[in-house]
C-alpha cells in the first residue's frame, strides 16, 4: 500500500512538472505585437520567433490588430499558459497597467519592444531605437533638402505626428521640431495651417488613411493658391496617404513637383515610392537587431542575469525609469537606399526594382 502511495505521488508529480516545463508543451515566451497591417512588426515578430528558437525557447507570438481590447485578452491569455516572460509592442503605452500587474503577481516580467509601455513598474526592460534621432534625422533632411541654410525662403511646410497613445510619436515629433522650430520662428518655413501642436496633427493608430484626409483638408483649406513645399510625416504609411492626397490635387504632374516627404521604417512600398521619386526619404531601423536586443534581454531575465543597457536616464514612464538598450536609425533616401537596404541584406535588390 505504502509503496502504491508513493508510486502515486511521484506519479502526479512528474506528470505536473511535465504540464508547467516547455518540453511538456508548454510556452517559454509571449510576444504580443501590435498589427501585422505594417511590415515592420510582422518582420519584428518572425525576427523574435527565430532568435529565441535558436537559443531553444518556445513563444507564442499574437497581434492585435491594432485594438487595445484584443492586446490585453492575448497577454491575459499569455499569462494563463504560464509563459515566463513576455515582450510586448503595445498598441496603447497607456492601457496594459492592470494586465501586467497581473501577470507579476505571476511572477512574470516584461520587456518593452519599441515603445515604451507607461504607467507601471512591472517592465524590466526596454528595447528600442534613439527615437528622438529619428526625429532629427526627418527635421534635418527637410532642412538640407529645402537648403534653409542659404536660401531666403519662405518656404510651406505642414507637420503631422505618430499615434498620440504611442510614447514614441512624442520623441519623433520633439526631435524634428528641434531642427525645424528655430526655422519657423525665423520665418523661414510657414505652417500655412497653423497646426504646430502635436495633439493638433497627431495621426491616431499611425492610420495611413487618417493622414490622407487630414492632407486632402489642409490643401483646400490653406494651398488653393499657394505651393506646399515640405511635409514632416512621421511614418511610411501616412506618408503613403499624403502622397496620395497630394497626387489628387495635381502634385507630382507637369511642372508642379511634389513637395518633400519624410517617413520611417523602409517598408517597401515607401522605398519603392522612393526611387519612383515620390516620396523623399525614409528612416531605417533594423528590426533584426532590434529583435536580437530584445531577446538577449528576456534570456537575461530568464537566467536571471543582467542584460545590457545604454540608456539609463530617458524613458520615464510614469513610475520608473526604464533601463533601455537604443539602436541606431539611418536615414535612407535616393542616393543611399542601395548601400543601407541591400548592403546590409535587409532586402533583396529584385524585392526593391522588381527586376
Ligand atoms: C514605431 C515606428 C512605426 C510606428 C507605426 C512606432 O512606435 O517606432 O517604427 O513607424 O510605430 O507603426
Amino acid at each position: 500500500m505504502k509503496k502504491l502511495l508513493t508510486l502515486l505521488i511521484v506519479a502526479v508529480l512528474v506528470l505536473g512538472s511535465v504540464g508547467c516545463g516547455s518540453q511538456g508543451g508548454g510556452v517559454d515566451v509571449g510576444i504580443a505585437m501590435p498589427t501585422k497591417s505594417s511590415e515592420r512588426w510582422v518582420a519584428d515578430g518572425d525576427n523574435m520567433v527565430k532568435e529565441f528558437e535558436a537559443l531553444g525557447y518556445t513563444t507564442d507570438l499574437q497581434y492585435a490588430e491594432d485594438v487595445v481590447e484584443n492586446q490585453v485578452a492575448q497577454i491575459e491569455n499569455m499569462i494563463t499558459k504560464g509563459v515566463k516572460v513576455m515582450v510586448v509592442a503595445s498598441i496603447d503605452g497607456e492601457s496594459l497597467t492592470d494586465v501586467l500587474s497581473k501577470a507579476a503577481d505571476e511572477g512574470i516580467q516584461v520587456v518593452a519592444y519599441d515603445r515604451l509601455i507607461r504607467n507601471t513598474e512591472h517592465v524590466t526592460y526596454y528595447a528600442t531605437f534613439d527615437n528622438f534621432k529619428v526625429g532629427v534625422q526627418q527635421g534635418s533632411y527637410i532642412v538640407d533638402a529645402l537648403d534653409l541654410e542659404n536660401q531666403a525662403g519662405p518656404f510651406n511646410i505642414e507637420l503631422f505626428a505618430g499615434s498620440p497613445d504611442d510614447n514614441n510619436a512624442y520623441f519623433f515629433f520633439d526631435g524634428a521640431m528641434s531642427v525645424l522650430q528655430p526655422y519657423i520662428d525665423e520665418g523661414k518655413l510657414v505652417v500655412k495651417s497653423g497646426q504646430t501642436d502635436v495633439q493638433q496633427v497627431a495621426t491616431l493608430r499611425w492610420d495611413g488613411a487618417l493622414a490622407q484626409t487630414r492632407m486632402d483638408n489642409l490643401l483646400s483649406a490653406n494651398y488653393t493658391n499657394e505651393r506646399l513645399d515640405a511635409v514632416l510625416s512621421p511614418y511610411d504609411g501616412i506618408s503613403i496617404g499624403i502622397l496620395s492626397s497630394l497626387k489628387g490635387v495635381g502634385y507630382g504632374s507637369g511642372d508642379n513637383p511634389l513637395p518633400i516627404v519624410t517617413g520611417q521604417d523602409a517598408e517597401l512600398a515607401s522605398v519603392k515610392s522612393i526611387l519612383a521619386g515620390e516620396q523623399t526619404q525614409t528612416v531605417f531601423k533594423d528590426t533584426r537587431e532590434l529583435a536580437k536586443k530584445a531577446v538577449e534581454m528576456a534570456d537575461a531575465i530568464l537566467k536571471d542575469e543582467e542584460a545590457p543597457v545604454n540608456d539609463t536616464t530617458t524613458y520615464d514612464n510614469g513610475v520608473k525609469v526604464v533601463p533601455s538598450y537604443l539602436l541606431e536609425p539611418v536615414s535612407v533616401d535616393i542616393n543611399n537606399w542601395e548601400e543601407v537596404l541591400v548592403g546590409s541584406g535587409y532586402y533583396e535588390k529584385s524585392e526593391i526594382t522588381g527586376e
